[in-house]
């Protein structure tokens, strides 16, 4: 038996890593499907309600190994139904986790990331710098948390998760491997078994990763472009000095084409008199035309001290016939969960700051 210096978290592993540590503890590789299925599709964690394992596996797991989840600090639910959550890791970071109910589903926006290095300007996250990647099971305990919350491990209950999306804090691409073994288990028919269309990576568009991405798993794209012009760009999202608008559509094409066929969804901020003009919308359409690709735009959501604001309804009205008129599918993201601070890129705020508001907030709860 290998020796580990403190009990090896079971999150951490998608189906074929826990294949593989069962088989170098001696035992069989399909205790890693049980015991999938019991976290994953029952919500149990604690070794001895897992029955169809057997007593001297269940004494040796527990001494070798844990169930290790974030503490839930925060769970609120928002008038229009959004749910989030704030969840402190086993190192003090806390990161945050949003649920958006919508007609016929229920989006997960999940972090992968302490912070970000990316630095775009607009972006809430980025102004309390990077700190760290997180685990595959600090990732996939965001979807654990929220479906126990959500109800989804009773009995006969309907699915609440139906899609997830890599949108929370951090570039999901500069956390490569755990996002993909993450991203497996919430594919993976023994765990949550949502559908490779359902599963979305957001990138600001880290190119040989996107590369490398449409070699390893298949899944849906969204890549955040929000300027039609690299000097702009420059601007809005650093990254882009690196990977220039010219090289990011090229990835892009690359990913469509590859392997997997996917389409991309292409997300455009709409920021009050910065990218939203008509010209703007124009040059959009020239820039993808041909693509198979939709574009999502999403109303810059303000935070304290930025200097951005929304764009006006007016413009985004206009905006959005430009793109339709062109033959570009295009949806406006509709701002959610305002009054609990889960609108997309108010998902962080400095940690600190967070703690202490959520701190404010369990007193106020009396908790
Ligand atoms: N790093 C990844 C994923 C995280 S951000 C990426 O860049 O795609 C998820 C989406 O929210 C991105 O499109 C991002 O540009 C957008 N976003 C960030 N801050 C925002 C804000 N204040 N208002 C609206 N959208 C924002």
């Amino acid at each position: 038996m290998i020796n580990y210096p403190e009990k090896q978290n079971l999150l951490d592993f998608d189906l074929d890593g826990l294949k593989a540590f069962f088989q170098e503890n001696g035992e069989k590789a399909f205790r890693a499907t049980q015991i999938i299925k019991w976290v994953y599709q029952r919500g149990v964690i604690d070794f001895d309600e897992m029955s169809d394992l057997s007593k001297s596996l269940r004494i040796k797991l527990k001494d070798i190994a844990e169930i290790r989840l974030p503490e839930v600090v925060v769970d609120q639910k928002s008038t229009d139904g959004t749910h989030k959550w704030l969840l402190k890791l086993a190192d003090g970071n806390c990161i945050e986790t949003v649920f958006i109910p919508q007609m016929s589903r229920g989006t997960l926006c999940v972090s992968s990331q302490v912070g970000c290095v990316l630095n775009c300007s607009f972006c809430s996250t980025a102004k309390q710098g990077f700190n760290r990647n997180l685990s595959v099971g600090e990732i996939i305990s965001q979807v654990w948390v929220a479906a126990k919350t959500l109800g989804q491990y009773e009995p006969d209950a309907a699915r609440a998760i139906t899609n997830v999306v890599m949108m929370g804090m951090g570039e999901p691409l500069l956390n490569f491997d755990a996002v993909i073994k993450a991203m497996r288990l919430m594919m993976d028919d023994n765990a949550y078994g949502l559908s490779r269309r359902r599963v979305t990576v957001s990138t600001a568009g880290v190119v040989p990763a996107m590369d490398e991405l449409s070699k390893t798993i298949s899944v849906s794209l969204a890549v955040s472009l929000h300027a039609t012009n690299d000097e702009l760009r420059n601007e809005l999202v650093p990254l882009n000095k690196k990977y220039p608008i010219k090289e990011l559509l090229a990835a892009c094409n690359r990913y469509v084409e590859g392997e997997f066929k996917r389409h991309i969804t292409f997300e455009y901020i709409m920021i009050d008199a910065v990218n939203d003009r008509p010209e703007d919308a124009r040059a959009l359409v020239k820039l993808l035309k041909g693509m198979s690709a939709k574009v999502n735009l999403i109303p810059f959501n303000p935070y304290p001290n930025t200097q951005y604001k929304t764009s006006t309804q007016e413009a985004q009205d206009r905006f959005t016939k430009i793109l339709t008129d062109g033959g570009l599918i295009t949806v406006t993201r509709r701002t959610r969960g305002e009054d609990i601070d889960a609108a997309c890129g108010q998902l962080a705020g400095k940690v600190q700051d967070k703690t202490k508001r959520s701190i404010r907030y369990m007193k106020s709860v009396g908790g």
